[in-house]
């Protein structure tokens, strides 16, 4: 856990947060910002900064982060008309919390390409 890390204090119960699921490993919570009707980010409990910070030993984790997005969306109806899924990587991208977590968007058309 890094202490000045937002998401680990959501993981760790310390700021509040809308929880959709939990395992030993993975969190996963509404954005608080919502862009789409389902918004719900899947974080790692362990804090990893940006996808640049993966390693070989992160691949199953990154694996369930994925199954778990699709699990989520597939649980609320979306898994037929479809979803989207997105990291964001550092501040071009729009990453403004640095602690990986898979954005899981459903419930609207989207378009492409994203802005
Ligand atoms: P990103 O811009 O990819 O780093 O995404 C960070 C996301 O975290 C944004 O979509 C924010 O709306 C969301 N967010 C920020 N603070 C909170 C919070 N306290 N609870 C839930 N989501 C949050
Ligand atoms: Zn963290």
């Amino acid at each position: 856990m890094s202490d000045s890390c937002l998401f680990c204090k959501i993981i760790a119960g310390q700021i509040p947060s809308k929880k959709v699921y939990e395992d030993d490993r993975l969190f996963a919570f509404d954005d608080i910002n919502p862009q789409a009707p389902m918004h719900v980010l899947v974080v790692p409990k362990t804090h990893v900064a940006t996808l640049n910070d993966l390693a070989k030993a992160h691949d199953d984790l990154v694996g369930a982060m994925v199954r778990t997005a699709a699990q989520i969306a597939k649980q609320r109806g979306h898994d037929g008309p479809g979803y989207r899924t997105v990291f964001n990587c550092n501040a071009q991208a729009g990453q403004t919390v640095f602690h990986i977590h898979l954005h899981v968007l459903g419930g609207r058309v989207m378009t492409w390409p994203p802005g």
